[in-house]
């Protein structure tokens, strides 16, 4: 964005825009040190201050100066092209603006008042396994999820805009008929597979120092091409990406000493997300275009990092004599015992623990519980048992309580109910359409990736998604960069193709 050429009251749209930009990055910051090095007693006052942080920045942003900039601008938008970045940061500015001041302020404090209590009654009550303890408190958050939503009137049904708040351009119809094609599929591969023995993991469970785990990880991330002077990773209890601005993208990983996995593949998983939003156009820096498109873009980035290139049979060729090397567990282990114990299906309780043939079943069991529970069909009394249910139908299984049922994810405790977890299965739908076109348009990809090179495939994504930040929305992006729209099929050829070959299908 040339400053010479720039219309004065862009230049000063854009100071309005830095401001408010500030604020959500001073308050980022508060909450990345509340989940990596903050002592305990400085939670209620953190909570307070990211509560102050935001509140100001919502007020910033809402201000009828910025309404009136953006009428100002019509004019100049309209004498740009579509793709420029001007007429871009001008239309995401005014659909990020128009959605902001249909919701009132005053909703916005009870609603993050409502959160900030609901969440510290979560984190008492999934350890006690005591539903009955937060339930009237996810009452309320239906109750405020059904409230946001009717700010933004005219919807088909009741949880489009809060699906759109996180997946732009996605309506629950649509999301409900991709999820329903995508199961039709998955069940009877999930069934075919589980029917086999179970694959034998124990190489994972050895005992591994935490220290030599983050090396490792590191050299593996570095490959990929996360810039450590443009960010940092830490020790956290849930792992997750932040940025403060594009010079600082930050990732945190859990770690197990037990488990060989866990903080490798959290690491390749934050890493994608990293990967991401460092490769944004630094010229974004501080307005609405700098950041990832929609929840689905942005997991199709963590998990073609973490599964299509990490959980490779080629990607291991390399990295799997040099992991040997750094731990004498894995000396006698050959390379193939340990590329299928970290593909291992198998039916399971914990989302976050779930493969990648039978996570997506996870994910809609959420989706449909949402969509019940906003449209009546549901009380949130009678979830535990509902979720019971659809595990035993869906999964063949029973958890012993509500801790690895209903309590398991923060997402319902710590926003609204709806719009919450179908970003996770488009993110993986849309890993495979991304990676094939990738691919297609570089064949040297795979044999790169065997020699732990990734240079060509970080560039096509930098260059076909990345820098675009949220220039286009989800819909416009995948149309651009593949030529079609969102499909299941890519997806599905890459897990039969997989897993297939995996467990003699
Ligand atoms: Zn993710």
């Amino acid at each position: 964005m040339n400053n010479q050429t720039q219309d004065p009251k862009l230049q000063e749209l854009k100071t309005r825009l830095l401001e408010v930009n500030d604020l959500r990055s001073a308050s980022s910051l508060l909450h990345w040190d509340q989940a990596t090095y903050m002592p305990s007693g400085g939670a209620a006052a953190r909570g307070r201050q990211m509560s102050t942080l935001n509140r100001l920045a919502h007020e910033k942003f809402t201000d009828g100066a910025i309404g009136q900039l953006l009428e100002d601008l019509r004019p100049y938008e309209e004498s740009l092209s579509f793709d420029s970045d001007e007429a871009s940061l001008i239309r995401a500015t005014r659909r990020d603006y128009e959605e902001a001041v249909k919701v009132p302020a005053e909703f916005e404090a009870r609603f993050s008042d409502h959160i900030a209590a609901i969440y510290q009654d979560w984190t008492a009550a999934r350890p006690n396994n005591d539903f009955k303890a937060v339930q009237p408190l996810l009452e309320k958050t239906l109750d405020f999820s059904r409230e946001l939503a009717d700010f933004f009137p005219g919807y088909e049904h009741i949880a489009d805009p809060l699906i759109n708040f996180s997946d732009r351009g996605m309506k629950a119809s649509t999301v409900r008929a991709l999820f329903a094609d995508l199961r039709q599929q998955l069940v009877p591969l999930v069934e075919a597979i589980t029917a086999q023995p179970k694959t034998d993991e124990s190489c994972l469970h050895g005992h591994w120092p935490e220290a030599e785990q983050f090396t490792f990880g590191r050299k593996i991330i570095k490959a990929y091409g996360y810039d450590f002077e443009r960010g940092r990773q830490d020790k956290t209890h849930h792992p997750f990406m932040t940025k403060f601005s594009l010079g600082d993208v930050r990732i945190t990983t859990r770690a197990k000493e037990d488990d060989l996995a866990e903080a490798l593949f959290s690491t390749l998983h934050e890493s994608g997300h990293a990967l991401y939003e460092q490769g944004i156009n630094q010229d974004y820096e501080g307005t609405p275009l700098a950041n990832g498109t929609s929840s689905g873009v942005h997991e199709s980035q963590s998990r073609l990092w973490e599964n299509i290139v990490g959980r490779s049979r080629g990607f291991w060729n390399h990295w799997y004599p040099l992991l040997q090397q750094a731990n004498s567990n894995l000396s006698n282990v050959s390379q193939d015992t340990f590329y299928r114990a970290i593909n291992r299906v198998d039916r399971s309780l914990i989302r976050t623990d779930a493969d990648e043939v039978t996570y997506n079943l996870h994910v809609m069991i959420r989706f449909d519980l949402e969509l019940q529970l906003l449209e009546g069909e549901l009380s949130v009394r009678d979830l535990p048992e509902a979720w019971h249910e659809r595990y035993k139908s869906d999964l063949g299984l029973t958890a012993p309580d509500d801790r690895d049922g209903v309590l398991q994810d923060v997402h319902w405790y710590g926003g609204t109910i709806g719009g919450a977890f179908q970003g996770y299965t488009l993110g993986n739908i849309l890993s495979a359409q991304f990676f094939d076109t990738a691919t297609a348009a570089q064949p040297k990809v795979p044999q790169e990736i065997e020699q732990g090179q990734f240079s060509t495939l970080h560039e096509w994504l930098q260059e076909n998604i990345y820098q675009h930040g949220s220039k286009y929305t989800a819909p416009e992006l995948i149309e651009r960069v593949t030529g079609d729209p969102l499909s299941i099929e890519p997806y599905l050829r890459y897990l039969r193709g997989k897993y297939g070959e995996l467990y003699s299908l």
